[in-house]
């Protein structure tokens, strides 16, 4: 559930109907493989309830 709430709030974002900036999904470092989420910064596999919406180290995706 916490998965499609966070991809909610994605698209949300996408469709410029909110402003949340510091998201994993939206994070450079971030990466989907093989359905598993990793941090590149943190060189670390992240499970669904450690995908954060307000992270300090984000770093926008260009
Ligand atoms: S740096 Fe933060 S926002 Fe970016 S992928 Fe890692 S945990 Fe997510």
């Amino acid at each position: 559930m916490l998965n499609g709430l966070l991809k909610l709030i994605y698209d949300l974002n996408q469709s410029g109907i909110i402003t949340i900036q510091r998201m994993c999904f939206t994070c450079t470092y971030y990466q989907l493989e093989n359905g598993v989420h990793y941090c590149k910064l943190l060189k670390s596999k992240l499970a669904d309830n450690e995908l954060r919406i307000d992270c300090p180290e984000h770093e926008l995706q260009l």
